[in-house]
Parts: structure tokens; C-alpha cells; sequence
């Protein structure tokens, strides 16, 4: 019995959704144009359109899939969303020409060009807009340029797409990244190889999260020293070769990184690595 994944054939989440199945452990062969089978995994993995993901989740012609947040509102289907991925981040906005002035009220009764057409419903219906929904597939952006729309909601990552197409960001409606997604429907047997590959995945993303740091520490700073480092559960201390001084080990929070580096100098910690992490079990 194999797990049927669905990810991107080609676009922007396929890179990173092999990368992370390859950081599991999992080797993908070079398979057909459509599908693979892990030679180290029970792993099937079907390459197609992210639009049609969530369809094929729910119908369970894939059990699992990794698509965009943004992917599983707007399809709406009978999913379930299991864990944020960590990539593929980026947001749905809704965009205005550069020299306009950006209201709310100021949507009411405008055009609005999307590919996101239930999202925008939705967000509308919640502010109580009346607004004209444009459906296109691509190249929203140019909709305003062309006289189709008075206003465009699109994914943005860096903005520079709406810039160059003289427009400008006017609010955002929904933050997005890559998530794995399953259908209802999974027998014992495939859910004891998604319990696996979720055990990896986590392991994979707390390392990511966290870093691992060695210091050296005077022992009448040790305390305080200590009192900085929350760890998986206490600081490792070894005695250092030097009488007087000992070695720190510990695990930190990557957000907590520099804020936390300076306090430890200041309570008279030298010699300060910190390297990454490949995996992580708690
Ligand atoms: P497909 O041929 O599979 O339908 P696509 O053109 O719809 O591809 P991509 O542009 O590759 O899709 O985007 C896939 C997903 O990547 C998006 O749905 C979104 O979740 C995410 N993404 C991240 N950053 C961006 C961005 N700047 N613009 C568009 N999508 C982004
Ligand atoms: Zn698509």
C-alpha cells in the first residue's frame, strides 16, 4: 500500500515541495511526467496543476496534497488543512492605480478583476461592499491598464508586478503559504504512513525553526547565563579544560536568535557558535 501525494507539476511550489519530502528522507525517482514512486518510501507522488489539487483530495485520487492556503479557500472543498508548510508564503491584495485614493467605501459599485473570485465574495460580503467580480484566469494585473476593471486582487509576494504595472497595494485580504492537506477518507494503512511522514515533516520544520548554540561562561556567570537559555529542557554544561570556566550547549528559538545573543554577551558569554539544525524530535 502506497500514500498518494499531489504536489505542483511546475510553478512556484514545486521546488520546495520535493525539497521538503527529500528533507524526510524520502528520494523521489524520476518517474513519468505524471507520477513517481519512492524507492525508500511507501510514497506515490502525482505532478498536476495546483488548481486541480483539492479537487483530487477530496475525490481521494490523491490522499494528501501540498498547495497554497490561498488554493484550498478559494476551491472550498472537502478537505482537511493539516499543517502549514512554511513556504510559498505570500498574501492576496487588492490592488488600486498608483494615483488613486484607497477607501473601502470607495470600492462600492467598482469593477474588481481576480482569480479569486470566492475569496473576494467573501471578503466583500464581510464588509458589506457591492462590487462587480471580473473572473480571469492570468495576468490580473494588466486589467486596469486595459479598462476592465477599476481595481485588481491578486497574490503579491514583493509588490514589484503591481508596481510595474502602475498600481499599488491597497490592502490585504488573506496572508498564504504552502500547507498539506488531506481527504476524509484514509484507511488504517495510509494513516499510519501519513502519521509517519507528519512525524518527519514536524522533525524537519522544528530544526528549521531552531538552532543550536554553544557558548563559554565564566561558572560565577553560569546562573544567569542559564537563566537565558530555555532549551529542550535545561543547558547541557561541560567543564572546560580552563579551571573556572565551563561550556554551554542549548537549542534556541531562531526568532529569539538575536535579541537573545546580546544578553548572553553581556552577562559575559565568549566564544558564541550557533549552527543550524537538521532534524529535531521533541
Ligand atoms: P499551475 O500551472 O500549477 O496552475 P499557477 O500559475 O497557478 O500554476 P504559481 O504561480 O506557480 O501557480 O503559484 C502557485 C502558488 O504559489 C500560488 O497559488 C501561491 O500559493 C504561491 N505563491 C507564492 N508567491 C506567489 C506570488 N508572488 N504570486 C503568485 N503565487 C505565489
Ligand atoms: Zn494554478
Amino acid at each position: 500500500m502506497k500514500l498518494k501525494i499531489a504536489i505542483q507539476k511546475s510553478g512556484r511550489l514545486s521546488e520546495d515541495s520535493l525539497r521538503l519530502l527529500k528533507e524526510c528522507g524520502i528520494e523521489i525517482s524520476n518517474g513519468s511526467k505524471l507520477k513517481s514512486t519512492s524507492p525508500n518510501f511507501p510514497l506515490e507522488v502525482f505532478f498536476l496543476r495546483d488548481d486541480d489539487i483539492p479537487q483530487y483530495v477530496e475525490d481521494s485520487v490523491a490522499d494528501i496534497g501540498i498547495v497554497g492556503e490561498n488554493v484550498v479557500f478559494e476551491k472550498n472543498k472537502d478537505v482537511q488543512v493539516l499543517e502549514q508548510l512554511g513556504f510559498g508564503k505570500c498574501r492576496l491584495c487588492l490592488a488600486v492605480g498608483r494615483n488613486e485614493e484607497y477607501s473601502r467605501a470607495a470600492l462600492q459599485g467598482k469593477r474588481i478583476a481576480t482569480s479569486y473570485p470566492v475569496i473576494l465574495q467573501g471578503f466583500l460580503d464581510r464588509e458589506n461592499i457591492t462590487a462587480e467580480i471580473h473572473e480571469i484566469s492570468g495576468s490580473v494585473e494588466i486589467a486596469p491598464g486595459i479598462g476592465l476593471a477599476e481595481a485588481i486582487c491578486d497574490l503579491v509576494s514583493t509588490g514589484s508586478t503591481l508596481l510595474s504595472n502602475g498600481l499599488k497595494e491597497a490592502e490585504t485580504i488573506l496572508h498564504s503559504q504552502a500547507v498539506l492537506i488531506r481527504g476524509k477518507q484514509l484507511n488504517t494503512e495510509k494513516n499510519a504512513i501519513l502519521e509517519q511522514l507528519l512525524f518527519r515533516l514536524r522533525a524537519v520544520r522544528q530544526a528549521k525553526n531552531n538552532k543550536y548554540i554553544l557558548l563559554n561562561a565564566p561558572n560565577h556567570k553560569l546562573d544567569q547565563i542559564i537563566s537565558l537559555l530555555p532549551g529542550m529542557k535545561s543547558p547541557t554544561v561541560l567543564a572546560l579544560a580552563t579551571s573556572g570556566w565551563s561550556s554551554v550547549h542549548s537549542v534556541i528559538d531562531e526568532n529569539d536568535f538575536w535579541n537573545i545573543i546580546q544578553q548572553l554577551k553581556e552577562a559575559g558569554a565568549q566564544g558564541i557558535l550557533v549552527v543550524p539544525i537538521e532534524k529535531m524530535i521533541l
